[in-house]
């Protein structure tokens, strides 16, 4: 069993901790969570698990598909082993139905669904507050050349499409989602999580949110929306 060595670095929702092999860490998910950037905090309980676990699964069809990814194995229900990577410091964000910030910006129904994929980019910057960037300012502040940038959209794209067709028989709707891509030995890799801490999920028959929205907005069944997304992809995937 690989062993957990010296702790990295701290996130909002995570801790890294470097192993005994340098190209592996140890990723925990906590159960905290913060939203409107960082200004709202609290506990959802159980949700380390369910990310790390609903990532887990995500993450292995995804490989199968030919996404690379820095997933290498669970090595308990919350500490997911990973490729290191060096995270590009840029947030791809790929929407079908306008929701959230994009129904803010453009004036659009929550709900609306839109005529094609919207991929965008946020600069990930705290200082900022992760301003939304085009292709241009990647270039303009080197944060990626164009060849990587255009890897981050062909993979952001073919998750999308993988993505939907895994939560159709979970009937879980992909409103819109987050990636983060880093280099491991030069190497393109999809990095972070894919969660309902980092995805919309909507029930497709009500239209519930299953996500952290829930969290942001005071829904209540916040703890009962991230289990229920674990057991409903953990039984369609299980059919796969
Ligand atoms: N998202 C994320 N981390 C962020 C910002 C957004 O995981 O720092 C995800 C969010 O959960 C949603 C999608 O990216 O699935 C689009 O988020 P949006 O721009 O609508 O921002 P929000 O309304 O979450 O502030």
């Amino acid at each position: 069993m690989v062993e957990k060595r010296e702790f990295l670095y701290e996130g909002k929702a995570k801790r890294v901790y470097r192993t005994e092999n340098p190209d592996l860490y140890l990723v925990e998910f906590k159960d905290d969570a913060t939203a409107f950037d960082g200004l709202k905090r609290g506990t959802i309980a159980g949700k380390g698990e369910v990310n790390a676990r609903v990532s887990a699964i995500l993450f292995r069809i995804l490989e199968r598909e030919g996404i690379p990814t820095h997933f290498v194995e669970l090595r308990s229900p919350r500490e997911m082993l990973v490729k290191a990577l060096k995270i590009f410091p840029v947030e791809v964000v790929v929407r079908n139905v306008a929701a959230g910030s994009l129904a803010q910006r453009l004036g659009l129904k929550e709900g609306t669904v839109l005529k094609n994929p919207v991929l965008e980019f946020y600069y990930k910057s705290d200082e900022l507050h992760d301003p939304m960037i085009n292709e241009y300012h990647v270039a303009a502040l080197e944060l990626a050349t164009p060849d990587q940038v255009e890897l981050m959209k062909n993979y952001a794209l073919q998750v999308n499409e993988i993505l939907a067709r895994v939560l159709e028989p979970a009937d879980l709707i992909l409103i819109d989602f987050k990636l983060e891509f880093g280099l491991h030995h030069g190497e393109m890799l999809l990095g972070d999580e894919i969660s309902p801490d980092t995805c919309r999920f909507w029930d497709r028959h009500t239209k519930e949110k299953l996500d952290k929205d829930r969290f942001r907005r005071d829904l209540g069944k916040v703890e009962e929306a991230y289990q229920e997304v674990f057991r409903r992809i953990n039984e369609a995937v299980g059919e796969m």
